[in-house]
């Protein structure tokens, strides 16, 4: 396959099959499918995401030459966002809560862009202010905010769940996937909804999010995880949120690495519990697709190997 840009390389990522050789937990005849997202070129999901805001942005009027696009990210929409930037010839600055693992900031850093830190207690939330600040401050700047545009779930929408029913058919049983700003799962869940109306859609989240509503406190599975109800979840009839936690997802993380050569970041994990459990609660035959966001060398500081839980 011969290519003209890296960005090129972006999505028609392989769907990779568990079944019960694999797992105990699955019934004979049922599988898992995993989408792994975490092979595009800046390493994650948010590849696809950063192009389409970018294309859109342009489309809008918003971007021009020479505009500064500003974003709070935790790290994986901010290198989507940079490679398509780069693509493009835009500056990029992102506002990173300080938690986020270096070498996400590092990789934001290698593709030309330019970091702002928050507070670690002030979350995302406060990530996003100094986004909405700076964007004020700086006169052609252009704040995509992923949170809130709804470009997010309409990248996923157009680009990662067709490949799914291209690879899959219309009888997917269950989706399940984890929750950061919502734009992949809701996306995603309304071109299957559309397709099959009986689909089961099982949201997953780090404990320490509010989805099940337990109370927001610290975790330690990036990527996932909100503080407040993403818009993107409204009208959606989901069926249930997996809460993991941070023990279950990270021995998932290195179970899947050791035993399968799979190397994913904690998100990742905790999407294989969540679907693990989703598939085990169902009858023979049944087909569950999830999603590994990102790739685990991004998360070697944080000795994403070598926690003693496994
Ligand atoms: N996993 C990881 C590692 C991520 O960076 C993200 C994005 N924050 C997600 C999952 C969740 O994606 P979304 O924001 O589309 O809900």
């Amino acid at each position: 396959m011969i290519i003209n840009s890296i960005q090129a390389a972006i999505g028609h990522t392989p769907l990779l099959r568990f079944t019960h050789h694999q797992f105990e937990e699955i019934p004979e005849g049922s599988a898992i499918y995993a989408k792994l997202e975490y092979l595009n070129p800046g390493g994650s999901i948010k590849d696809r995401l950063g192009v389409y805001l970018i294309e859109e942005g342009f489309k809008q009027g918003r971007i021009k030459e020479g505009t500064t696009i500003i974003e709070p990210t935790a790290g994986n929409t901010g290198i989507g966002v940079a490679l398509a930037a780069l693509e493009a010839g835009l500056p990029t600055i992102f506002v990173v809560p300080e938690k986020f693992s270096l070498e996400k900031q590092a990789l934001m850093r290698a593709l030309g862009a330019e970091i702002v830190h928050t507070p670690i207690a002030e979350g995302i939330s406060g990530a996003i202010e100094e986004a909405k600040r700076l964007h004020e401050e700086l006169a052609d700047s252009y704040l995509p905010l992923q949170f809130e545009n709804p470009a997010n779930p309409e990248a996923y929408y157009r680009s990662l769940a067709p490949e799914l029913v291209e690879d899959l058919g219309e009888g997917i049983t269950s989706f399940v996937a984890g929750i950061g700003s919502g734009g992949t799962f809701s996306g995603v869940a309304r071109y299957l909804l559309e397709r099959n109306s009986a689909i089961r859609l099982i949201g997953v989240e780090p404990e320490g999010s509010i989805l099940n509503g337990g109370d927001s406190h610290g975790h330690e599975i990036e990527g996932i995880g909100v503080e407040f109800i993403p818009t993107f979840l409204n009208e959606l009839p989901i069926s249930c949120f997996a809460t993991i936690s941070d023990d279950e997802g990270f021995a998932m993380t290195r179970k899947l690495a050791k035993e399968h050569g799979i190397l994913i970041g904690s998100s990742s994990g905790a999407a294989m519990v969540g679907a693990l459990a989703e598939v085990a609660s169902l009858p023979a035959g049944s087909q569950v697709v999830t999603i590994f966001p990102d790739a685990g060398d991004r998360y070697l500081s944080k000795e994403i190997y070598l926690r003693e839980a496994y």
